[in-house]
Formats: structure tokens, sequence, C-alpha cells
């Protein structure tokens, strides 16, 4: 008897041992753009890792198995620390000696950012988690440097590309990881109802030490070396920089309390964390608190918005992977229209992203020395952050049914995208909370509007939709009426505008054209796979194929 009934047959080949750089033509096309052409041996090699199957298999195990809090030993002394699967390791091994956290800083060149950006999209594909603890390492370089006694023991520690997750003070440690805690129970967004207080231990000022006492509801890493944190002291909130041991070599009184049960993230540990009398040393001026953790703020949302376009581009180059192998009624699901129109139309919205992110991440490399760029960057970071981190989500879902029932497995990786891609929206500043800081931003500096129409401009005049979004949108700033109650629309409007001002300018005229037709010629409905007649929906979908 044949066993030929118990073939598995129609099932598509797993994505894996493939390049995360070379199979995706936007990323690649624009890290040069961009200005990190020199980089593309180094993605090209970590695009390949990422892709191997052995890697893949360390992301799943990373997030099957979350951390564990182990409080106290078993005589019941405090221990405070987190175990990690050892695939968790294996994963901070991959970023952290790829440099994610702190590469710019280390070996600052032009397009450095940019480089990072795009290995920070490939890495959130295989496994977000990590790049918490490494985005928060990325963005307190700069409040740090500017403290010169903490700059010179700590900043070796994290440039250093050699991961180390023991649980010891920085001195004996290859390498060092930095948090940040702001969010409490009364509060995460309105940052100045902080209850947590700090009394300085002499005169205080800055670089002084502080007794902290108080609480964070959300404190992500706690195992990280140290964290910013936000607490009142005697002229308001400041800004303290919280080790995980102190210079004696004592554990600081920073006591979890227990880990966050989130719905994704899994591999991560967030914790909620009280401080017992610990010590802090003030960063910045009494008082200035905000501004100086709104500086690490700056970086992280950048990473939000390059986090969600990795997931996105993660989910939608394995929607086009299975379209490629399966086949339903008699044809492989590529070659049926109306998938062709689904897959196309997640195609764009992800080349779309990458493009906007992208962009942002050169005004990062650019800011300090040109003014344009630096008013792009204050103005756009929450603008991109608020719309990629908005548009993910509901392309995700897309691609979760484009596998039909096996999306919706969580063996398969769209499980996994599907659970993170919400919390980059939420963390680090919610919708709401951007769009009314890019009001803030107009209002404080009107050069961020000047800066980000100078975008617009090379792409005036190759299509005439694009034009009309244009003058729209100087219509829209010409009445600045309720505009709190818009701020959603206006910040929509711009992203949109200047996104496809850049694929106008970068991609190919299939892809320019879909977008333009869809996202402002009108013709387009409510859901993906609704791209008008007349696209070639067939090249935009081969254009993005993970091949
Ligand atoms: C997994 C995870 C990890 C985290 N890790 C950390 C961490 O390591 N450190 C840390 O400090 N925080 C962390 N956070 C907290 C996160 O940054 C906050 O949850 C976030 O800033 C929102 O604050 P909140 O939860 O207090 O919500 P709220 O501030 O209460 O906001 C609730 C809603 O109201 C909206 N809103 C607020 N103000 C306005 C307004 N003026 N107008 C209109 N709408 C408004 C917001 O957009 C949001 O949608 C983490 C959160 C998560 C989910």
């Amino acid at each position: 008897m044949t066993d030929a009934v118990f073939d598995v047959l129609n099932q598509p080949p797993a994505l894996e041992d493939y390049n995360l750089f070379t199979t995706d033509r936007a990323l690649l096309q624009v890290a040069e753009i961009n200005g990190a052409g020199w980089a593309k041996d180094r993605l090209t090699v970590y695009g390949q890792r990422l892709g191997d199957a052995e890697t893949i298999e360390m992301g799943r195990l990373a997030h099957k198995h979350p951390p564990q809090l182990k409080l106290f030993d078993r005589f019941g002394h405090r221990l405070d620390e987190v175990d990690f699967h050892p695939a968790w390791h294996g994963i901070m091994a991959l970023i952290i000696g790829e440099g994610l956290h702190s590469a710019p800083w280390a070996e600052p060149k032009p397009g450095a950012h940019v480089a990072r950006a795009a290995a920070y999209i490939m890495h959130a594909q295989i496994e977000p988690g990590s790049q918490c603890p490494t985005t928060m390492t990325y963005g307190s370089v700069p409040a740090i440097r500017k403290d010169r006694h903490l700059a010179e023991t700590w900043l070796p520690k994290i440039y250093s590309r050699q991961y180390d997750g023991s649980n010891k003070p920085v001195t004996q440690k290859t390498g060092a990881l930095i948090g940040m805690g702001m969010t409490e129970k009364q509060g995460g967004s309105d940052v100045r109802s902080n209850t947590t207080v700090a009394k300085p231990v002499g005169t205080g000022g800055p670089g002084a030490e502080y007794i902290i006492n108080g609480h964070k509801w959300f404190f992500s890493c706690p195992q990280n070396d140290a964290h910013l944190v936000l607490a009142q002291s005697p002229h308001g909130l400041s800004c303290f920089f919280v080790p995980r041991w102190l210079p004696d070599g004592s554990k600081n009184a920073v006591q979890i309390q227990r880990l966050k049960d989130k719905v994704g993230n899994k591999s991560n540990a967030s914790s909620e964390v009280e401080f017992h009398n610990a010590h802090g040393w003030l960063l910045g001026e009494e008082g200035r608190g905000v501004p100086t953790i709104i500086e690490m703020g700056t970086y992280t949302r950048l990473d939000c918005a390059l986090g969600s376009t990795g997931l996105l581009r993660g989910a939608v180059a394995q929607a086009l992977h299975h379209v490629a192998h399966r086949r339903a009624f008699q044809r492989h699901l590529i070659d049926q229209p109306l998938m062709t129109n689904v897959v196309a139309d997640l195609a764009i919205e992800s080349e779309a992203a990458t493009l906007l992110a992208m962009r942002l991440a050169r005004a990062f490399d650019r800011a300090e020395h040109d003014p344009v760029e630096a008013a792009f960057r204050r103005l756009c970071t929450p603008a991109v952050k608020y719309w990629i981190c908005k548009r993910a989500p509901n392309a995700v879902v897309e691609a979760m049914e484009v596998h039909g029932g096996n999306g919706y497995v969580d063996e398969g990786p769209l499980g996994m995208l599907y659970k993170e891609i919400p919390l980059n929206s939420i963390w680090e500043g919610s919708g709401n909370v951007m769009c009314l800081d890019v009001l803030r931003a107009m209002q404080k500096n009107p050069d961020g509007l000047e800066a980000y129409f100078a975008d617009l401009i090379p792409a005036r005049g190759n299509d005439k939709r694009l034009d009309a979004a244009i003058n729209d949108l100087k219509t829209e700033f010409a009445d600045l009426g309720e505009i709190e109650h818009r701020a959603r629309r206006v910040v929509e409007k711009m992203m949109v505008t200047l996104q496809a001002a850049l694929l106008v300018r970068h991609s190919t005229p299939d892809v320019a054209d879909a977008f333009c037709a869809s996202r402002l010629g009108g013709d387009w409905g409510h859901a993906f796979g609704t791209l008008p007649k007349g696209i070639n929906t067939r090249a935009i979908a081969d254009r993005a194929l993970p091949v």
C-alpha cells in the first residue's frame, strides 16, 4: 500500500537561509542613497547571518521561553535578577556584536546612523525583543557624554561590542547596557506627575549624588547595568544616572517587584521597580530632567519607526514568499489577480515605510552640522514614528491573513510579528502624544516646516497627484484653527505626501504610481488589496519578493 495520501503537499518551504539585505531591494537602495553605501558589505554579511535558519531558530526560542524573575536566593537574600533562555544571550551577542547599541557613537562617520538603521530594520524581522536594551543604550549616549566623570567610566563599556549579560559591577564587565525609567503608575505621557523623589546627599548639582525613593511602573531591562531615571528633586523634575551596582561594589537598592506579562515582546524583560534609598547621580541641571531624557527619547523614537518598518517588511516578505509557493484552485496565489493586488499593496506600504524611516535616519547623521537637517529631525521624528507605527499593524494583520490558517498558528513567524507590532506605537510616546509633539515643534521652530517642504520640492512636477497634495498641505497650515483636534489628520497628510515624494524620486515608476494613485489619488478602498486598475501589481510584488 502506498503512503502517498500522507505526503505533505502544497506547504511552502520555510523562509530561511536567505539574505535579508540583498533580497530587500528597497532597503539596499535607500541605504546607499542616504549615505551608507560604504556599509554594503557589512550589511550583506549581517543580512545573511540574520536569515540563517540557526539565527531564526534562536529568535523563536527566545520568544518561546520568556525571562523569569529570580527575586531571592534559596536563603532569602535579595537577588533582583532575571533568568533568560540561552537563546536570548545568543541574540544579544549578535546585536551587540554588530554595534547596533553604539556604533555611530563609537565609530562616527558620515552615514553611520543610516548604516545602523538598515541593520536595525533587518534585526527587527528576526528578534525584536533584543532591540529594547539595544535602543535604550544607543539613546543614552548623548546624555551620558555630557558628564565627564560618568563618560570616562561608562562609555568604553557602552562602546564595547562584547555582550556581557552577567550581574556584576561595571568595572568587572566587558560591556554595559543602559535603560530608562520615566513611567509611573499615575502617568507615563505626563511625566511631570512623577512622584519619585531624590534628595541630595550633599549640596547637590550636576554630577552630585542623590538618594532616590519611589517607583517606576514600566522599567524595561532591569538587568541592564544602569538606567536614566526621572525623579523630583528640590528644584523640580530631574534626570539621574542610577547604576545597578554602586562604586563600593554593593548592589544599588533598585528592587524589582514583578515582570510584566506582556501581549508580545516576550523575549524582553519589562518590570515594575521600587527605589528604596537607591543612589543616583544627577545628569544635567536640576529641574531639567525632561529635556535631558527627551534627548534620549529622540533616538528611541527613531528606533520605534525603524523597528516597525522592520516588522512590516518581515511580515510582507513572509506573505510574498507564501503566495509565491502556495497554490489554490490550480494556480499559485501570487498569480491570482486579487491576491496580487493584496501583496502589491502591502509591498508599497513596506517600501514607503522603508524610505521614510531611512530618510529620518539621514537627518540623525547630519543634524549636528546642518541646521536644516536638525529642523527636519525635530519636526519629523514624532511624525514618522506616529505614521509608520500606526500603519504597520494593519499591514501585519493583512500579511497574516495571506497565510490562511498557518498565519494564525504560533509556530510560524507571523504570531511573533503580530504580537510585537502594536508596541512601537505605544511606548516612547503614544500616537496622540506624538502628534501633539509635532504641533509643539511647529510652534517652537518654524524652520521645521520649511525643512519638511524642502524635501518635497525635488519631487515636484513628476506626478500631478503629488503636486496637488503638496498644495493641499500648504492650505492645511494656512488655517491653524482647531489644529489640536486635527493633529492626527495633519500629520498623516504630511507623512503620506513625504512618502510619495520619496517614492517618486527613488523607487520604480510602478511603485510610485501605485502609491500616488491609491494614497493620494483617492481611488483606494479601506483595506489592503484595493489598488485601482491599471497598476502593475505583479511587477511591484516581484520587486518585493525576498529572493
Ligand atoms: C512593553 C512596554 C515597555 C515599556 N518600557 C518602559 C521603560 O523601560 N521605561 C519607561 O519609562 N516606560 C516604559 N514603558 C511605558 C510607556 O512609555 C508608556 O506606557 C507610554 O509612554 C504611555 O504612558 P501611559 O501608559 O502612562 O499612558 P497615558 O499617559 O495614560 O496615555 C494613555 C493614552 O492617552 C493619550 N494621551 C496622553 N496625553 C494626551 C493628550 N494631551 N491628548 C490626547 N491624548 C493623550 C496617549 O496617547 C495614550 O494613548 C513601556 C511600555 C510598554 C508597553
